[in-house]
């Protein structure tokens, strides 16, 4: 099964498909994750994204595109994956159907996080991660059950992106109304549309997601 989990930064993408990834045993491709590890490595890729990710804007489609198209090529994606942060753009979501059609695959379901945009702005700049596992907690309203110590690996060491400062959040959300919104039409005519209401708790949410691809016979609930 592919899924696409859609909405605004902060909504609770990654956090979800993490989820999923480790109860479903499918795969999330983030496509932020994969430009902040080509930014770490220096790589061209990386050195090209860089600066309009820390200005809060979209990284070109071309590239974007490549970069997904190989990903999703690989041996561990075959059995289903969950794109967090892909398509963004309309011409990207266009490319995903004829990328994947091509392939005789398919998008089986279209996740649409909704969260209102006065929520979202607090909710990213009090998260964080653990800088050893990933494990994603925010501040207020899912902090470490011990201050200071990841709940999954013992870890100290936490870290924030670049990017969840407040100024480049308006930024994120400004891309996000005017070139990423426009794609949950799309998504809606071809009745593979799911609204999910972002703003319940985290355990909440999964229910409801699991709730949507149970009705699609996509998951049998754990
Ligand atoms: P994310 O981790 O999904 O919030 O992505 C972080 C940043 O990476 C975004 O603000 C964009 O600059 C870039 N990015 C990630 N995915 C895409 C995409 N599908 N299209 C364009 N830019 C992207």
């Amino acid at each position: 099964m592919n899924i696409i989990f859609l909405g605004p930064p902060g909504a609770g993408k990654g956090t979800q498909s993490k989820l999923l990834e480790e109860r479903y045993g499918l795969i999330q491709i983030s496509t932020g994750d994969m430009l902040r590890a080509e930014v770490s490595k220096g790589s061209e890729t990386g050195k090209q994204a860089k600066a309009l990710m820390d200005a809060g804007k979209l990284v070109p489609d071309e590239l974007i595109i490549a970069m997904l198209k190989s990903r999703i090529a690989q041996a561990d994606c075959q059995n289903g994956f969950i794109l967090d942060g892909f398509p963004r753009t309309l011409a990207q979501a266009e490319e995903l159907d004829s990328m994947l059609s091509s392939d005789g695959k398919k998008i089986d379901t279209v996740l649409f996080l909704d969260v209102d945009e006065e929520i979202l702005a607090d909710r990213i700049s009090g998260r964080f991660t653990c800088g050893n596992c990933g494990k994603t907690y925010n501040e207020v309203s899912n902090p470490p059950k011990v201050e200071g110590t990841c709940d999954s690996c013992g870890s100290h060491e936490f870290k924030r992106r670049a990017d969840d400062k407040r100024e480049t959040v308006v930024e994120r959300l400004k891309e996000y109304r005017k070139l990423t919104a426009p794609i949950l039409p799309f998504y809606e005519k071809t009745g593979r549309l799911h609204k999910i209401n972002g703003m319940l708790s985290a355990s909440e949410v999964t229910g409801e997601i699991e709730d949507a691809l149970a009705s699609e016979g996509l998951i049998t609930k754990k």
